[in-house]
């Protein structure tokens, strides 16, 4: 079990007295922005003491858990990834073994049976899932970010001791938010919730739900009091099996096939008063903050992606195919397009490193946290269909992953904020901080 994350414990970076001072001017002149994290700011780092290091440098524990990753990656889900993509399912034994390599508990404390670790490892792990299949990287990217992260913020101690060992090492979650009615717009949902003499009655239905096959807790959004609007939505946890929940159609998809995506009904779902999750009405305030920090994930997902889908062509152009006498990774029409990308990739894993490092210093992240993830999946998309058309028909074909890579890497631009709403998210904050 955990067997990563056992032999690895988060590195304090210690703050010695031989640190280098941030400049104070610059240090001043960060932008003052309003910080949505489900985290609360850690004030006892106080990070103008620690030296600057290059954003890329990883602990010797998140190295670890990136050498792990990739190798659990390569053997056990490559071999896999194409199969479990034409079967539009995920197989069983590939989710056994994420829970077994502590996967699926990466940042829930050891004292409930998690792997301890730090956000950035949870990054880290998404990322190095992703290079092989963007499906597996996302089912471990809502469970840990969303679902995980939410009982350890708001869960109550007897909801902790019960859910959080389950969730590290057999049980997977998903985070019900998204309705027919609301997706950008997610707070005008229509999903309700009724006080009952011993708890909660849920009636509605949610849309696109990942997860749903695989998990049996759903953090589901409803609202308490449809008249004070959004601030009547409120969490609740509910566990497959509840009479009158049902999973109603599992979608057929472009890409990510393999990740199940389902419609879940709530038809008079009674649950107990224990399985409110945190307080009434702040519900709407969870959810935010939790697709902040979501947004980290899904922007370590597409960087990935991108990675995976460059690596996949740039060793097919370098190694295998041969035009005009010469490896087609021998043309300087190839090596600038193939640079390029290069550049590019490595620009999204600076945002998207640099907001997971904001986030855990305790730092407004919001800003960059949208950054990350609107230019990672344009990276991401932009990539994976050059890789295509760097493997020619061998990149078009059901054989390799680039097509697949491909058919992935849009989603990016949707879930967990479409790429309107990172940018309107960008914009806002920007006007904010240039208004006198
Ligand atoms: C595979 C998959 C998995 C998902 N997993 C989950 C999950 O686990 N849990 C969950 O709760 N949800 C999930 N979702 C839902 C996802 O978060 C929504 O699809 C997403 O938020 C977009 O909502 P929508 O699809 O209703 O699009 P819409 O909101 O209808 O948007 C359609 C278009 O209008 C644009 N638009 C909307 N509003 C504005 C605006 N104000 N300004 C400018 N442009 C705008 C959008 O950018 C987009 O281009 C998933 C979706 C998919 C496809």
């Amino acid at each position: 079990m955990a067997s990563i994350a056992r032999a690895l414990r988060p590195l304090a970076r210690s703050a010695t007295a031989s640190s280098r001072k941030v400049r104070p001017s610059f240090a001043k002149s960060a932008p003052q922005i309003r910080c949505l994290s489900a985290t609360a700011p850690r004030r006892d780092i106080d990070i103008s003491e620690i030296p600057p290091t290059p954003i890329s440098h990883l602990s010797e524990t998140e190295n670890l858990m990136a050498d792990s990753v990739s190798k659990f990656a390569q053997e056990v889900i490559l071999p896999k990834a194409r199969e479990m993509d034409e079967a539009e399912a995920m197989d069983p034994a590939v989710v056994e073994q994420l829970f077994e390599q502590g996967l699926m508990g990466i940042e829930i404390p050891e004292e409930y049976g998690g792997s301890g670790m730090n956000f950035t490892s949870a990054i880290i792990a998404i990322e190095e899932l992703a290079r092989i299949d963007p499906s597996v990287s996302v089912m471990c990217d809502v469970h840990n970010t969303l679902c995980n992260t939410a009982i350890l913020k708001w869960g109550s101690e007897k909801q902790k001791k019960e859910l959080l060992p389950r969730l590290a090492t057999n049980t997977v979650a998903s985070f019900c938010l998204s309705e027919p009615v609301s997706g950008s717009d997610a707070f005008a949902m229509a999903t309700k919730a009724v006080k009952t003499e011993n708890g909660y009655k849920i009636n509605g239905g949610k849309m696109w739900i990942t997860n749903s096959m695989e998990s049996d807790v759903f953090i589901v959004f409803a609202n308490l009091d449809p008249s004070k609007k959004y601030k009547g939505i409120t969490a609740f946890i509910v566990e497959k099996g509840t009479p009158g929940f049902s999973i109603a159609k599992k979608e057929k998809k472009l890409g990510i096939k393999a990740s199940s995506t389902c419609v879940i009904n709530f038809d008079d779902v009674e649950i107990p008063k224990e399985n409110l999750l945190g307080k009434e009405f702040e519900g709407y305030k969870y959810a935010i903050g939790l697709l902040n920090e979501g947004r980290i994930g899904i922007a370590a997902q597409m960087t990935g992606l991108a990675l995976g889908a460059f690596e996949n062509a740039a060793r097919y152009a370098y190694n295998d195919r041969k035009q005009f006498g010469k490896l087609i990774g021998e043309f300087q029409g190839m090596q600038h397009q193939m640079a390029q990308a290069w550049v590019e990739i490595q620009a999204a894993r600076a945002l998207v490193y640099n907001a997971s490092r904001k986030k855990e210093a305790g730092q407004d992240f919001v800003r960059d946290a949208a950054m990350a993830k609107l230019y990672a999946s344009q990276v991401a998309g932009k990539v994976s269909s050059q890789a295509v058309e760097w493997m020619g028909g061998m990149g078009f074909v059901r054989e390799g992953l680039a097509e697949k890579f491909f058919r992935d890497s849009k989603i990016g631009a949707i879930y967990e904020g479409t790429s309107n709403i990172q940018l309107q998210t960008i914009a806002k904050d920007l006007q904010k901080q240039y208004t006198n």
